[in-house]
């Protein structure tokens, strides 16, 4: 059989099935791009259809959020849950709250979920939810309100032992907070059915520092490959949520400069890097105020505010985009590699466009996708699982030897699967490779179901 010609096939009927579904499409592409030779060597794949299976999510639930704001005012905001695969565990991803959301984009993100998971080592299944809800420039009551209104909905879809949220862009612990409020009086059970909890109730130690934190140890990992490492490296990180600002941390611990990052109104250019005093001011002004880069020029005179503006030209030799999809395109990464860059360590979820990736392995830098090098929150979101099964907490250490070793582990499945299908140090056909074959032959296993 023609592999190449199954696949352009495979993908075009895709196109047809889901018109509209430009970053599902872009993720499913990727991914089929680097299964060729997988494919050629388990024609049982094709013949059991398990890409056709595998792209059609088990299940979709869309519902009504209403809620009212301060003044009494009704708002009808659209949630969803995708249940993308269950072949390996309960669904597993987390919750977004933007008003980019819609079905296209959390039907990509639970199938990025699923491979992602998949190579963590942790049973845990692919799914991710939402809403077009944007709790920017909201009340607490006001959020508090809406959270609860989205619940209402999707208890009876969720469960500690079916499908596990978490948070995502827009969802961090408060939010989490009041939907396990609304989850628990609704059914009358603690459960650990929500990760990203906060400790004293449920939730893991280091579960908020781990994405962030995960991102540093692979970046590390990859240069270690090269004998390289972090180690007196400029770096730029892009967006400054909760994986942007905990992977700021640990590069700087690492030994990293970092000189760039960004939020919504613009990005900071800081020479002399983040240093202890300048991080403590950002995790207040990020997590605790919610204020604007801006502010942290006022504090830090030295450091330049460009309204508007990415990073991604800022010299660098390590950039980890940590915003969101299609974030980075070909143009920034000629910039990129042009200013010296020679490390690219995704940190959100499909930052990089086709484009961009191209250049980055045509020049033959290191490069690794999300789904690998961000898996470091969702799998501290399954140590979550495992304290609250046992009913017991680890501490900080206990947790971050854990991550350390999933992420070296990650890392390792990554080249390994690359190499043995002829594509060796390409870390985006290693992930795409054994992250599928997990899920793909577990499918094989339970039959058609
Ligand atoms: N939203 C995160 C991700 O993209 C975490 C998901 C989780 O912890 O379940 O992986």
């Amino acid at each position: 059989m023609d592999i190449h010609a199954y696949t352009a096939d495979f993908l075009e009927a895709q196109e047809k099935k889901d018109p509209g579904q430009k970053v599902f499409l872009q993720a499913v592409k990727e991914v089929v791009s680097t299964l060729h030779p997988v494919l050629e060597q388990n024609p049982v794949y094709i013949k059991e259809k398990i890409l056709e299976r595998l792209v059609e999510p088990e299940r979709i639930i869309s519902f009504r959020v209403p809620w009212q704001d301060d003044k009494g005012e009704i708002h009808v905001n659209r949630g969803y849950r995708v249940q993308f695969n269950s072949a390996i565990g309960p669904y597993k991803g987390g919750i977004r709250f933007h008003t980019s959301v819609t079905q296209d984009s959390l039907k990509f993100l639970a199938f990025e979920q699923t491979f992602k998971n998949s190579l963590t080592t942790l049973p845990l299944g692919g799914g991710k939810g939402g809403s077009d809800f944007d709790a920017r420039g909201k009340s607490d009551g006001e959020v508090m309100r809406f959270c609860h209104s989205f619940m209402n909905e999707l208890y009876r879809h969720i469960g500690y032992h079916t499908d596990v949220p978490a948070g995502d862009l827009g969802c961090g612990a408060r939010e989490i907070g009041y939907m396990y409020g609304q989850y628990k009086k609704l059914t009358d059970v603690f459960t650990g059915t929500f990760t990203g909890k906060k400790p004293n109730w449920g939730g893991s130690l280091l579960r908020p520092e781990a994405t962030g934190y995960g991102v540093a140890y692979f970046t590390q990992n990859m240069l270690a490959t090269k004998n390289d490492s972090v180690k007196g490296k400029t770096c730029i990180v892009s967006g400054t949520g909760n994986v942007g600002v905990h992977a700021i941390e640990k590069l700087t611990e690492l030994g990293g400069k970092v000189v760039g990052f960004m939020d919504y109104d613009g990005s900071v250019y800081d020479k002399d890097g983040v240093d202890a005093e300048k991080l403590a001011f950002l995790k207040d002004l990020v997590f605790v105020r919610r204020g604007s880069l801006k502010e942290y020029v006022k504090k830090f005179p030295k450091a330049e505010f460009r309204p508007g503006k990415k990073t991604w030209d800022i010299p660098c030799n390590i950039a980890c985009p940590t915003a969101c999809e299609n974030e980075l395109h070909g143009d920034d990464a000629k910039t990129l590699l042009k200013n010296g860059c020679k490390c690219v360590c995704e940190g959100s979820n499909m930052p990089c466009t086709p484009e961009a990736i191209e250049a980055f392995q045509a020049a033959g830098i290191l490069y690794s996708p999300g789904k690998a090098s961000n898996a470091g929150g969702v799998a501290v979101s399954g140590l979550e699982m495992t304290q609250n099964s046992m009913r017991l907490y680890w501490t900080r250490e206990e947790v971050d030897q854990y991550l350390h070793r999933i992420m070296n582990s990650i890392h390792n499945s990554c080249l390994e699967a690359a190499e043995m299908y002829g594509m060796k140090g390409n870390y985006m056909a290693g992930a795409n490779i054994a992250g599928f074959k997990k899920v793909a032959d577990s499918m094989l296993d339970q039959g058609l179901v």
